[in-house]
């Protein structure tokens, strides 16, 4: 399979290129040049695959022509040992025609294992094929990092370094990624916030030579294999709701629109899918696009759904490039307007296309409370406030009663005990594998925000 930029510049790769290197030359992210489309037939025959088949079935033809298309499945299995739950991703009922499915089932409890797992096992195969290391560097305001170090813990090709804002990340997130006793795994807590952290990396990744010498790589969601694993769970709730015989509904609560974008793939793929219910908190950019056509940049606020606080949603690019038709000089026009005016927006045909299968929601602070109550009230369920926001997009879709909606928990209740707490009176355990948390060793390194100095001390514990 050969891969393609959004933005039409940079040259195709095959599958194990575009794993490392993560955003395209031309600034674009990349994409599949053509859908492996499967029939209702193939569908159906999948229903019976446990989980671990299923991502199997599902992504083998994106493996085309990789060092790892003869071993998919073996990578699958061993990606999906450590979660804590037969099903990988079971679901639960909210009410006659409403499921949770549970995506906190992986060894740092929200949904981005699903996809982390599956990359550093990915990254473990292609570089001993190659015979290369690489250096990762990244910027966490909490689970990113911890699923990042998670997958990539012990693995020899690799080295990890991640830095996270000083005393800005919640407890549990922290000691998720500072308990971890790895040689190849390093925290740095940054004097600083978030945005520093992050420029921090960004400025790294524009030192071109710096960024050769350690060969640098990031796992940030833009990353393609990401998005191809998390097409998984969404084939997985269908295939369990009477799919592909029936469509089904997702409400995906969004940040960087990574997650619902991999439900799209699903559908490219021939899944067949009702629509998309898109939830926001109060950094509602995608909501205000969804209502007036025009993706407009404002500034980020904290929310209790921390995840989701952003500024642009950086996987809308690939939608867009799909609505224009895999136009991608109209995507890089698009996206060069959003950087110098802070704006653009759709036209109409695009638009149009885009409001035929994703519609937007938004759930401020005291509406995320009033869900996580009225959910535990209910039904006697605890769920994080990510989750909260997902299931408003799902109570607010206006769809026919008989299509089943399937809700995206993306993170267990403990992660965000607090909020929890503060909403429903009960404080959220965390499950078995994680109840010593609280009594692990640390281990963490404090810097300033220099830059200097972070790069001696990426360059240091580089093994490159
Ligand atoms: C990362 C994250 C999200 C947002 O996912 P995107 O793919 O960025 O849309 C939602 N909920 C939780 C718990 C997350 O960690």
């Amino acid at each position: 399979m050969r891969f393609q930029s959004t933005r039409g510049q940079a040259t195709e790769l095959g599958f194990d290129d575009v794993l490392l290197t993560g955003l395209a030359r031309d600034g674009g992210l990349y994409l599949p040049k053509s859908w492996p489309k499967r029939s209702i037939d193939e569908w159906r025959k999948m229903r019976c695959l446990s989980y671990a088949q299923l991502a199997a079935a599902v992504t083998q033809p994106f493996f085309a022509g990789s060092t790892v298309e003869s071993d998919v499945s073996g990578v699958m299995d061993a990606a999906y040992k450590p979660f804590d739950h037969p099903a990988v991703a079971p679901m639960i009922q909210l009410d006659s025609n409403t499921w949770l499915l549970e995506l906190f089932h992986g060894p740092t409890l929200a949904f981005k294992d699903y996809a982390l797992q599956v990359v550093g096992h990915l990254f473990d195969r292609v570089l001993s094929a190659k015979n290369e290391r690489i250096t990762i560097v990244g910027a966490t305001s909490g689970d990113t990092g911890s699923a990042a170090i998670a997958a990539c813990a012990g693995r020899d090709a690799v080295d990890i370094i991640i830095l996270h804002p000083k005393g800005r990340v919640s407890e549990v997130q922290r000691r998720q990624m500072t308990t971890v006793d790895e040689a190849n795994v390093h925290n740095v807590a940054i004097d600083g916030t978030f945005d520093d952290c992050q420029a921090l990396v960004k400025a790294m990744f524009n030192d071109q030579a710096f960024r050769d010498d350690i060969h640098l790589s990031a796992v940030n969601s833009i990353n393609w294999a990401r998005i191809m694993a998390q097409t998984v769970y969404y084939a997985s709730a269908a295939l369990s709701l009477g799919g592909p015989d029936r469509p089904v509904a997702f409400a995906v609560p969004t940040g960087n629109f990574g997650n619902v974008f991999a439900g799209y793939c699903a559908a490219r793929m021939g899944l067949p899918v009702a629509s998309f219910q898109v939830g926001s908190n109060r950094n509602d950019i995608l909501t205000r696009y969804f209502e007036t056509g025009a993706m407009t940049i404002e500034g980020v606020e904290p929310s209790l759904s921390p995840a989701m606080d952003i500024q642009v949603s950086s996987n809308f690019e690939r939608l867009l490039f799909e609505a224009y038709g895999r136009d991608g000089a109209a995507v890089k026009r698009l996206m060069d307007g959003l950087w110098q005016s802070g704006s653009y927006t759709v036209e109409d045909s695009a638009r149009d296309t885009i409001a035929s299968q994703f519609r937007g929601s938004r759930l401020d602070d005291e509406g995320t409370k009033a869900v996580i109550r009225s959910t535990y009230k209910d039904v006697g369920q605890l769920i994080d406030p990510h989750t909260a926001v997902g299931v408003h997009a799902a109570q607010s879709a206006d769809l026919d009663p008989s299509v089943p909606k399937v809700v995206m928990a993306t993170a267990h209740p403990a992660k965000f005990p607090d909020a929890v707490e503060a909403a429903t009176g009960v404080r959220p355990d965390l499950p078995p594998a994680l109840a010593n948390l609280y009594d692990l060793e640390e281990r963490c390194d404090e810097l300033p925000n220099d830059l200097a100095k972070v790069q001696a001390y990426v360059r240091a514990h580089s093994r490159v």
